[in-house]
């Protein structure tokens, strides 16, 4: 594979951020898109002054003319907290977005990767969740402006595909985490470990016995870019995470071992309305298909990113 345009949509957010930088290092040209509403010029401050690189302001809710030949599909905001601020916009971000982008990408007959997520499955019965399985949404919830945009997304994805011969790839994105995170953005990772540095009360809603199954941003990176370039026609979707499974109970003791100077209590607030119980990939398609498996133990990328925020906090 030569020399490439590629577009990353979103590029200035967390995951998008690292993604610009990979795909430099492999010597390809990127165009970076961000409305700058979750992201920040400070993730990308590093690649401002390369030759490869151009940022463009702008919403991919607009129509965007430009010349690509990779599309990676990122924008949207993904933490909770920011989704649910406008979530009409989160809705167009998906919808009227992806159709931009799609549109983009059948103009310039160029292969288009949506960063799509484990949230499709809701709250779900299936567990580890395989990609076969369609998922418990609730429609109408304060969840739903992001599940749906991104369910609805999907259905785009595979519609250009079958009507226009389009090149997709569909990837389901589960809780990824590390340096570039917003300090404010609400995560679980982000919160407990800033909560933690600052020696504020560790926020645990409900009781602490949801699951959630954490990926090291890194770990992600290779499998998107694996799935982009997979030359044998697999659209996906496929589940890209890391399957070892933890409570969100563990997941604080864990960050508070790792910060051993921290004089942080553990406290409960009420779990928010719709929060899934439990969540775990089967990545055995991902395996099969891109002979692909995330490396880093929770442990090690837990303290990259603990690093991050003591220098980032200071
Ligand atoms: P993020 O909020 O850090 O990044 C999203 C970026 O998109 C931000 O820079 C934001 O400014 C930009 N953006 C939002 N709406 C936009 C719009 N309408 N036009 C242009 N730019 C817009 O979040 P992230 O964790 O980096 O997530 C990146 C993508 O990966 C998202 O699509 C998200 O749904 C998906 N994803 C992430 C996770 C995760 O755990 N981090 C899990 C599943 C899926
Ligand atoms: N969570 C928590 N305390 C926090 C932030 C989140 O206990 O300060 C919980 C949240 O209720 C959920 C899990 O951690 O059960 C993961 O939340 P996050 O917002 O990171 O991602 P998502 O719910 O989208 O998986």
């Amino acid at each position: 594979m030569g020399n490439l345009k590629i577009l990353v949509t979103g590029g200035a957010g967390f995951i998008g951020s690292h993604l610009c930088r990979r795909l430099l290092e492999q010597g390809h040209d990127v165009l970076c898109v961000d409305s700058l509403f979750t992201g920040s010029k400070d993730n990308i401050l590093d690649l401002l002054d390369n030759k490869r690189f151009e940022f463009l302001r702008h919403d991919i809710c607009e129509p965007l003319t430009v010349e690509v030949d990779q599309i990676y599909n990122l924008a949207c905001p993904a933490s909770p907290n920011h989704y649910q601020f406008n979530p009409v916009h989160t809705t167009k971000t998906s919808v009227n977005g992806m159709i931009n982008m799609l549109g983009l990408a059948r103009r310039t007959k160029a292969r288009i990767l949506q960063a799509s997520t484990s949230e499709v499955y809701g709250d779900p019965e299936v567990h580890p969740q395989t990609e076969s399985y369609w998922g418990r949404v609730n429609t109408i919830g304060p969840r739903a402006c992001y599940d749906e945009g991104k369910r609805c997304a999907e259905t785009l994805c595979f519609d250009y595909y079958r009507q226009h011969g389009l090149q997709i790839r569909v990837i389901r994105i589960f809780n990824t985490y590390g340096p570039n995170m917003h300090p404010n953005d609400g995560r679980v990772v982000s919160n407990f470990i800033v909560q933690a540095l600052r020696g504020q009360d560790i926020t645990i809603y409900g009781d602490g016995s949801q699951t959630r199954s954490f990926q090291y941003v890194d770990d992600l990176l290779g499998g998107m870019t694996a799935m982009m370039n997979n030359t044998s026609d697999f659209t996906g979707p496929v589940n890209i995470g890391n399957p070892d499974e933890f409570t969100i109970k563990q997941l604080a003791e864990k960050v508070l071992e790792l910060i051993p100077e921290s004089k942080s209590k553990l406290i409960y607030k009420p779990l928010p309305q719709d929060d899934p119980k439990q969540r775990q990939p089967d990545i055995r398609l991902a395996k099969e298909k891109l002979d692909w498996a995330p490396k880093v133990k929770l442990n090690e990328g837990l303290l990259k990113t603990v690093d991050y925020f003591r220098r980032t906090l200071k």
